[in-house]
């Protein structure tokens, strides 16, 4: 580590980390250079894993969506935060619009329809969403639901079959 030489602030912690304490990730090209990162999960619809903690039920990806449409009609049982990298989205339930450089909170309990509007060629959003994310019909009927383990299942899937191996999926998994 490069250190301003003769001032005493620029000193790193002189211990060890917790043992249980699990690796960081740093991911570089949070966007990929190697577009087969991205799963597909629809039509012109991907994801992209940045961090699938297995061990405390959630997952941090980027959703990048290329088509105009209804996304997913899902329900949230625990707190989803969303960050706009590129064009803008809206849920039909609500009034207002998520444009690019802006901060989404969505609370437990919501149930919501995630619609790109027709005039949007490209839209990439950063989401944390905890547990899992309930898909449902307009009367809130289940219809499927997505967690931290079908994320995983379907990256594991998606890179045996392109080349880059099931197992580059585990530098995400902590
Ligand atoms: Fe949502």
């Amino acid at each position: 580590m490069t250190t301003p030489q003769n001032n005493p602030e620029w000193i790193a912690y002189r211990h060890p980390q917790p043992k249980e304490s699990p690796p960081e990730l740093v991911i570089p090209d949070a966007i990929p250079q190697d577009e087969r990162v991205w799963v597909p999960v629809g039509n012109r619809v991907w994801f992209r894993p940045l961090c699938l903690s297995a061990s405390r039920g959630y997952w941090v990806n980027l959703l990048k969506v290329q088509s105009a449409g209804v996304l997913s009609r899902h329900r949230h049982p625990q707190p989803v935060h969303g960050y706009v990298l590129k064009g803008r989205w809206r849920y039909l339930e609500h009034d207002w619009v998520a444009t690019e450089g802006g901060y989404v909170y969505e609370a437990p309990g919501e149930t919501h329809t995630l619609v790109v509007d027709a005039d949007v060629t490209e839209m990439i959003t950063l989401f944390q969403v905890n547990g899992a994310m309930i898909y449902v019909d307009p009367d809130g009927n289940t219809t499927g639901y997505d967690d931290v383990f079908t994320r995983i299942d379907k990256c594991r899937r998606h890179y045996a079959a392109n080349g880059l191996g099931e197992g580059y999926v585990d530098q995400f998994i902590r």
